[in-house]
């Protein structure tokens, strides 16, 4: 399914301009972190079948990496914005 995303910099654009980089949370932090930690944010990912925050690359033209938040059942895009300090922890 076909479906379009707006670029904080470029404008609405369609899906094949950008690339998928996986959901969006939170990496492991602190002294403490151990290699099954990094193993698990790294590769088990979670399969979401609706609403879902993810990073996405706009390959074509400004190749900005930024966060949208869309249906995966749908594609529907709710919203799409640059990742700040403050959107790394929410
Ligand atoms: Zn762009």
């Amino acid at each position: 399914m076909s479906f379009q995303i707006d670029c904080p910099n470029c404008g609405i654009r369609p899906v094949w301009e950008f690339h998928y980089g996986g959901p969006a949370r939170p990496r492991p932090t602190g002294d403490g972190v151990n290699d099954r930690q990094w193993a698990e944010y790294l590769y088990n990912r979670p399969n979401v079948a609706g609403e879902a925050t993810e990073w996405w690359y706009h390959r074509s033209a400004c190749k900005l990496w930024f966060h949208v938040r869309r249906d995966t059942r749908t594609n529907r895009v709710f919203e799409t914005k640059r990742f700040t300090a403050e959107s790394a922890n929410g």
